[in-house]
């Protein structure tokens, strides 16, 4: 159910920058908000393995559809994960993200759920392998009254990808990696997994990544390079930056990952800041650099 390695997309032998035992792919609508146009500016920049960001809801079953599934064919990238997200998701501060992200809130659960469905639609066209997601901050464990509604609703959508061949991973960080653990025990199904994201525990403040990696080890389907600083302020998160500026330990983290025996891509994330790009030509030097 693991993606499929491209072992040629190596930095060569000799090459100044140094090389990695992994595929350095990069999330795509990070290099480029432009989405038809994003799978080839990373093709050109020598990526040929992408995650790919949330689309706006009427792309999933409006004629951008067929765009999107051509723009992708043409570029001959391959998708490794799609990330599922809704319209109206607003990561400015805990307080929006508790609101309006992934499948928390009751109001809008039944409509993204049936938006989770069309991603795996999607996923079939372009040969994604897996649907990818934050799910939102997790209700109270079996104490909340809604815990039952939201398990229920995340299991619909892991069963749906299930049908389909398709696994489902939890982006990590949102809660700390023994609340992820407790509630995929009881999400209990074989096709679960988790997209390991070591910024994100960072900046919500939910654990060193080194011991949530060692936690969720035997999980973890993807791996994205992020960095990022502590949140200063309650209520707030942490502040991303370009890789090698945070407070992620990338040299223990990937000598944990060779330990561990991951073998998939490492894909960057580069959020915010106003030169993408440039920040995430500079992570892949930095990760082959490190030579491990
Ligand atoms: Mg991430």
């Amino acid at each position: 159910m693991d993606q499929q390695i491209n072992k040629s997309a190596h930095a060569p032998e000799g090459d100044p920058e140094g090389s990695s035992r992994w595929e350095i792919g990069v999330m795509v609508n990070n290099l480029d908000s432009d989405r038809l146009r994003a799978f080839h500016t990373a093709a050109g920049l020598g990526f040929h393995y992408v995650h790919t960001g949330a689309l706006p809801e009427a792309w999933l079953t409006g004629p951008e559809r067929d765009a999107y599934v051509a723009s992708w064919r043409a570029s001959r990238v391959v998708i490794g994960t799609m990330f599922i997200g809704f319209d109206g998701q607003n990561y400015a501060n805990r307080a929006t993200i508790a609101q309006t992200v992934g499948l928390t809130n009751p109001e809008t659960r039944e409509h993204r759920c049936r938006a989770a469905l069309a991603y795996i639609d999607l996923a079939l066209r372009v040969g994604a392998p897996s649907l990818s997601a934050h799910i939102g901050f997790l209700p109270e464990r079996r104490t909340g009254p809604d815990y039952g509604n939201f398990l229920h609703a995340i299991v619909a959508i892991v069963d749906g990808c299930t049908r389909h061949g398709l696994t489902f991973h939890f982006e990590t960080g949102q809660e700390t990696a023994d609340e992820l653990l407790e509630f995929m025990s009881d999400v209990n199904r074989p096709g679960i997994g988790v997209n390991f994201d070591p910024a994100n525990f960072i900046l919500y403040g939910t654990g060193d990544p080194l011991k949530a990696l060692d936690r969720l080890a035997p999980w973890v389907r993807g791996f994205h390079c992020k960095d990022g600083h502590w949140p200063v302020q309650p209520g707030e998160l942490g502040k991303e930056v370009p890789i090698g500026q945070g407070k992620v330990d990338f040299p223990a983290l990937l000598q944990r990952l060779k330990a561990i025996g991951y073998d998939g891509p490492l894909v960057i994330e580069r959020e915010g800041g106003a030169r993408a790009g440039a920040d995430i030509e500079a992570a892949r030097s930095y990760v082959r650099g490190l030579r491990i």
